[in-house]
């Protein structure tokens, strides 16, 4: 690797030696030996070895984790010795926050002060979460027998061991959804982290051991898609958490129905931002830029299609392609950059497959380019597209990547229909100063996260998750607690 010299001497530590696999409270290779390279994608040079987990050692992981479940101290921690565990690494995420970032724009490519937010993200996760550790509690039930006397009531108890499976586009973050919520109910947890972005996750596990968490109650296994089905597939796991495509969730969802295990699905999206004429179109503007562009687009919940309405079309158009515009792509180590490259070279071919489709069929680039926006690295300029119709693919795909199309439309029926047109339900938005028009298009549209005159606005409190094919389940809040937990109900006779 070429030299850096912003990098913290704990980063350049960190990648000197190849990585391992983190199983029951230590770090091993692969039982056959196989490794992959981690390649930073604003260079495209390889950042370091790193262990390749296979069903074998999916299986050691499952066998570590279920041990730590049945019989080790982890699930006999008072809830709030547990809480205390989950706030201290909290802090200690928070005190690291520049080394995290720096390992996270290696591997992803995400510019520094994006990947410092989702470190932030990943601690208040953390002390979120050990809030709830102290209150998952159950209720008192009234029984109506005649003439018998009961006593029922509820417990909520940990379900076992989970199997997390996350994406790339934030792979701290990512991990910490499902790591978090799995230990303060008290189950034990095997993640397998993207196999694009697996450092930051495999730093985190360090962290969690030198915390205290004990051997084999969070297991790491970097890996590809067959590490990820060999956790599906195994009998020792009880609940499938994981975030990722549309397309891999079905198999996910097929897999884990073998043994009816309990599955909870984040997916892709493809949403609607509507700006009505009415709106600040200021904000709208400066909203529908940030929907489509934030983290090069990567985000499940990318407003990746703007909807606006006609007597102010051309307005937004040049407002959101003069903002695509003044965004400077580059190495997410150049301070002048806000937004790095694409995180692979597959992705990177995938975007730009999209739009030069979009061209070919007669759509035209308000901003952007079919091109790549440098020689080295995957960077993709942020992309505009006007000219769309419903039936072109740069449409209903999901991209995955900084491109927005824009059509426009004269009714709120047409629009409500044209939005809610999508298999996806994962997020939308609507801008308009009148409350009425934005709260009642917003009950609307088939979406599990709506915004209002804001968009990527959020918060560890919230729910979130997917109508429709975008998901099932909800994550974060206390709603996101109760899908890592069953619910038992003890009734006893009073006699
Ligand atoms: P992906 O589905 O290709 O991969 C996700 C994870 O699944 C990776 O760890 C991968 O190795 C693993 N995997 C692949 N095949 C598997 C199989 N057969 N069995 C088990 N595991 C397997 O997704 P990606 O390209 O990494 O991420 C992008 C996708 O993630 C987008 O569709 C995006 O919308 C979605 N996403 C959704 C949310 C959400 O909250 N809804 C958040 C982030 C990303």
């Amino acid at each position: 690797m070429s030299e850096n010299p912003h990098l913290l001497p704990a980063v350049s530590s960190f990648l000197s030696s190849p990585r391992q696999l983190l199983i029951d409270g230590e770090w091993v290779d692969a039982k056959d030996g196989q490794t992959f390279a981690t390649v930073n994608p604003a260079t495209e040079e390889v950042l370091v070895q790193v262990a390749q987990a296979s069903a074998v050692d999916a299986d050691r992981a499952v066998v570590a984790a279920r041990n730590a479940f049945e019989t080790g101290p982890w699930s006999k921690m008072t809830p709030r010795d547990r809480s205390h565990l989950l706030w201290r690494i909290g802090d200690m995420i928070e005190e690291r926050t520049e080394e995290f970032a720096q390992l996270e724009s290696l591997d992803n490519g995400k510019s520094l002060e994006s990947a410092r937010g989702d470190v932030g993200v990943a601690a208040e996760l953390f002390r979120y979460f050990a809030g709830w550790a102290t209150k998952m509690e159950g209720t008192t039930i009234p029984m109506s027998v005649p003439g018998r006397d009961f006593h029922a009531y509820t417990r909520r108890e940990a379900i076992g061991v989970v199997a997390g499976i996350v994406p790339w586009n934030f792979p701290l973050t990512m991990a910490c959804f499902k790591i978090v919520p799995s230990i303060t109910a008290g189950n034990t947890i095997v993640l397998k982290p993207a196999e694009q972005t697996p450092l930051t996750a495999l730093r985190l596990g360090e962290l969690l051991l030198e915390a205290g968490v004990p051997a084999g109650v969070v297991n790491i296994l970097p890996g590809f898609g067959d590490a990820g089905a060999a956790l599906v597939d195994h009998p020792g796991v009880d609940k499938v958490a994981f975030t990722g495509s549309t397309e891999v969730g079905k198999k996910i969802a097929a897999g884990a129905s073998k043994s009816l295990k309990k599955v909870s699905l984040e997916l892709g999206g493809k949403a609607p931002n509507i700006i009505f004429a009415d709106a600040d179109l200021d904000a709208a503007i400066a909203g529908a830029a940030l929907a489509g562009f934030f983290n090069e687009g990567q985000c499940c919940v990318n407003g990746s299609r703007l909807y606006v309405q006609r007597e102010v079309f051309d307005q937004v158009v040049e407002g959101v392609a003069a903002a695509a515009k003044a965004i400077k792509v580059g190495d997410a180590f150049d301070p002048a950059a806000t937004m790095g490259p694409l995180v692979s070279q597959e992705q990177h071919e995938k975007v730009m497959g999209y739009v030069r489709g979009a061209v070919a069929d007669g759509a035209t680039l308000a901003a952007g380019s079919p091109d790549p926006a440098a020689d080295n690295g995957y960077f993709f300029a942020p992309t505009l597209i006007t000219g769309v119709t419903e039936q072109m693919a740069v449409q209903t795909d999901e991209i995955f990547g900084p491109v927005i199309t824009a059509i426009p439309f004269d009714t709120e029926d047409e629009v409500v229909a044209a939005a809610n047109n999508t298999v996806y339900g994962l997020a939308a938005g609507v801008w308009s100063r009148d409350l009425s028009t934005a709260h009642r298009v917003g009950s609307r549209l088939r979406a599990g996260t709506v915004w209002l005159n804001t968009w990527h606005a959020d918060d560890v409190t919230l729910p979130r998750g997917g109508f429709k094919q975008s998901g099932w389940g909800r994550e974060l809040g206390s709603f996101g607690l109760d899908d890592y937990t069953e619910l038992k109900t003890v009734i006893a006779e009073l006699r």
